[in-house]
């Protein structure tokens, strides 16, 4: 096979995993320039277009690549010839995974892929996930008759996946002939790419149809890459018409999953939609006090509700929080007092800030856009400077938390009317436009390292 032939075959299958616009806009214009010794060497067109390719998109161009010539080791891109080495950066954040200890070894069921340590009987309700919790309980005592899809949403670390695998998991104690598959959304495309490119369609297709439970975990991961909707669009079909059971999670409710086919949200729509909020504080002392009991230690009511009090926001760092410290204690011997407790979470709780300013800002801006910074102060409307100059001026706003008039006198002399509406649009924009999310995130990354 040519570099070329290769490359096209690649591009075939990453067109799969990505939406359209993001395909377009980022592997369009690539091309596989050599292949020596384990390195592939992708020549883009620009300096943005690598940063984005390198980081999001390095994984899969590897393993796609790797799966069609398996001596590619590494990627490497290019811009107009010139080679870059992958940046320590992404290595090193490739390796940080998030800290969570197993204090009891589960094995995860490779026919389910269930993991038993996710049950109702551990897993705390209180007023913001009770809702969820019921309609997975009347799930379980009236399969694929009463709610059919569950979708349960909710944000990062709130307790979606526990919920799933509890329902697949009571569902396996009670039925045990039942055929149950539980994986994500992101395996699920994996998966299907696999079976694409090794002509094994067919046995794609009966695995996921002939099951009697499927449950699928963020399914947001689908939205935009039309082939895999389709594909599951047909196979959720074929289940539902048989009543068979099927659990979804996503991270928002369909309606507000923008690149979601019309077809599937209505299906998803035409079941149980039950979201997960945050838990208040007592139901965070209660899953502390639960969690502490299950891994049988004993820890005082001040210091759990000292983590509660200060860790809101999910559920698993308050996990992480209480592993932590059980961790250090075990290590060191030392009595759990709160002081302690406090010094060993001091660099989860109160997190050292960060400091930035506008001319930092802007300068992240001109270099991510990889445009001239003085081109976000003059008056050109060209379309490609008028997005880079609004996230400037939305990034300085949200940092700075600087006034309109100050942003519009600082860029250029603007009316404070400007500034007022490119914030607004941004950050309408943000709510949902994945890629822009990511797009910020990035810049921001920049502005604080
Ligand atoms: P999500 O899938 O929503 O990101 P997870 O289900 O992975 O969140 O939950 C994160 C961690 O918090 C897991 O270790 C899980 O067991 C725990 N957890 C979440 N909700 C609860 C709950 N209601 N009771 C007990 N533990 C919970
Ligand atoms: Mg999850």
């Amino acid at each position: 096979m040519t570099l070329k032939q290769l490359w096209k075959t690649a591009l075939g299958e990453i067109e799969l995993c990505v939406s359209k616009p993001n395909f377009i806009t980022w592997f369009k214009n690539t091309e596989l320039k050599n292949k020596k010794e384990g390195i592939a060497i992708i020549n883009v067109p620009n300096g943005f277009n690598k940063e984005w390719l390198q980081n999001k998109y390095y994984n899969l161009i590897l393993k796609t690549l790797k799966n069609l010539s398996p001596d590619v080791k590494e990627i490497q891109f290019a811009i107009g010839g010139n080679f870059f080495q992958k940046t320590e950066k992404t290595q090193e954040k490739e390796a940080i995974k998030e800290e969570q200890l197993e204090f009891e070894e589960f094995h995860i069921d490779p026919e389910t892929n269930l993991n038993p340590k996710y049950r109702f009987d551990n897993f705390v309700v209180g007023s913001f996930n009770e809702l969820a919790q019921a309609a997975g309980i009347a799930v379980t005592k009236h399969l694929g008759k009463l709610y059919n899809p569950l979708f349960v949403y909710g944000g990062v670390g709130l307790g979606k996946t526990h919920l799933l695998q509890a329902i697949g998991n009571e569902i396996k104690r009670k039925y045990p002939s039942k055929k149950i598959k539980y994986l994500s959304s992101e395996k699920y495309t994996s998966e299907l790419v696999d079976a694409l490119s090794k002509k094994g369609m067919e046995s794609f297709k009966t695995k996921y149809r002939k099951v009697d439970i499927l449950i699928v975990d963020d399914i947001h991961f689908i939205a935009g890459k039309e082939k895999t909707q389709e594909e599951f669009f047909h196979t959720f079909n074929t289940l539902h018409q048989q009543n068979k059971q099927i659990i979804i999670s996503a991270d928002r409710p369909p309606k507000a999953i923008s690149t979601l086919a019309d077809r599937l949200r209505s299906r998803f729509e035409g079941g149980m939609i039950a979201d997960i909020s945050s838990p208040d504080l007592e139901t965070r002392i209660a899953i502390l006090k639960a969690k502490t009991k299950e891994k049988n230690f004993e820890i005082s009511e001040d210091i759990l509700h000292y983590i509660a009090s200060n860790i809101s926001k999910n559920i698993r760092e308050l996990e992480g929080a209480l592993n932590r410290l059980i961790v250090s204690h075990q290590l060191n011997g030392k009595e759990l007092s709160l002081s302690y407790a406090k010094k060993i979470l001091s660099n989860i709780i109160s997190k050292p800030k960060t400091f930035t300013n506008f001319k930092k800002i802007l300068n992240c801006v001109a270099e991510f856009y990889d445009i001239d910074i003085n081109d976000l102060i003059n008056k050109c409307r060209k379309k490609e400077l008028v997005h880079p100059r609004q996230v400037a001026m939305y990034l300085i706003r949200e940092e700075l938390k600087a006034s309109y008039p100050f942003i519009g006198e600082k860029l250029g002399n603007r009316d404070h009317t400007t500034v007022i509406y490119a914030c607004e649009k941004i950050s309408k924009q943000i709510q949902d436009d994945n890629n822009l999310q990511q797009e910020i995130n990035l810049i921001k990354e920049r502005i604080y390292q």
